[in-house]
């Protein structure tokens, strides 16, 4: 979906999900495309091959966080 707002102004984006510190999932506010970080921190848009790659980050990440407060505690 085009949108003038957005060809002339750029992508007015929003974070919809916090993957890992670094991967962030965006929504544009004007034409509503996804966009997500990539590997190497460029943004691009997000496809559902991203989205599963991503959704597999946020399992690992959040594991390596539980599993940081577990050793904090012992
Ligand atoms: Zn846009």
């Amino acid at each position: 979906m085009k949108n003038i707002y957005c060809s002339f102004f750029g992508h007015d984006l929003e974070v919809t999900k916090k993957v890992t510190y670094y991967v962030k999932e965006f929504m544009c506010q004007q034409c509503h495309e996804q966009f997500t970080t990539d590997e190497s921190g460029n943004l691009t848009k997000l496809t559902p091959q991203y989205r599963e790659i991503n959704s597999v980050l946020e399992k690992i990440h959040n594991k390596k966080i539980r599993r940081k407060s577990l050793k904090a505690v012992s």
